[in-house]
């Protein structure tokens, strides 16, 4: 899930400055487990605007704001709320803040920092595993995922800082590569470390990135 916090409120209300109606939209699925987008964000956000002297003119969440034809429908459904507004606050991934945009003339504000790929540790924990970087090696890295996990995205380790097993970036985490090893050592299965990682093929995440399925 695409993980997100909100902006500080003065950050938000400093944005929305030279307007005074405001629409508000949600995401009923990242944002609300993020607890930075889902109904309860919305109505927090709307007695904040309203004590700031904003008037709200409608809220809505979407069930996913990252889709982009749900976002149009949904908010023509919002008709005169909409019309009414000067600008959309939106409370979703950057991502869901573009589908808006793309679905609205109305000034559009992103009111949350779109952070990373979480993995869900338990409700309201969340860690990044992937970095989306278009070239999976966990095939090789005994499915742990050196991009990300070492802050240094070193394809091949630990590199010289390593101490005892602990990251010299972050002596209070394990060695990516150490863990790696370990791994692959545990499961018999050190094969995948007598080859060196090649270097990136960078073509292969070239931005922006597109999919589009066979029928
Ligand atoms: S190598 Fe790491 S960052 Fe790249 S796709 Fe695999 S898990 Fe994600
Ligand atoms: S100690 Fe390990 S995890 Fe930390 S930067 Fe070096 S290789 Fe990466």
């Amino acid at each position: 899930m695409i993980v997100s916090k909100q902006k500080p409120f003065t950050e938000i209300l400093a944005t929305l400055e030279p307007v005074s109606r405001i629409f508000l939209i949600g995401c009923a699925k990242c944002a609300t487990v993020c607890k930075s987008g889902g109904e309860e964000q919305l109505w927090q956000m709307q007695e904040d605007l309203t004590a700031a002297g904003k008037e709200v003119t409608g809220s809505l969440v979407i069930d996913e704001a990252c889709h982009m034809l749900r976002v149009q429908r949904d908010l023509r459904s919002k008709g005169e709320q909409v019309k009414n507004a000067e600008a959309l606050l939106v409370l979703a991934c950057g991502a869901g803040v573009q589908s808006v945009s793309t679905a609205s003339d109305r000034l559009t504000v992103a009111g949350l920092d779109t952070l990373f790929l979480g993995n869900i540790r338990r409700f309201g924990q969340f860690e990044q595993r992937c970095s989306l970087c278009g070239h999976c090696i966990l095939n090789e890295t005994g499915g742990i995922c050196p991009v990300t996990i070492c802050p240094k995205g070193l394809l091949n380790g630990p590199c010289g800082g390593m101490d005892e097993g602990k990251c010299e970036v972050n002596p209070e985490a394990e060695c990516a590569w150490c863990q790696i090893y370990q791994r692959l050592h545990d499961r018999g299965e050190q094969a995948p470390l007598s080859a060196a990682n090649p270097p990136r093929d960078f073509s292969r995440n070239l931005r922006p990135g597109s999919l589009k399925l066979e029928k």
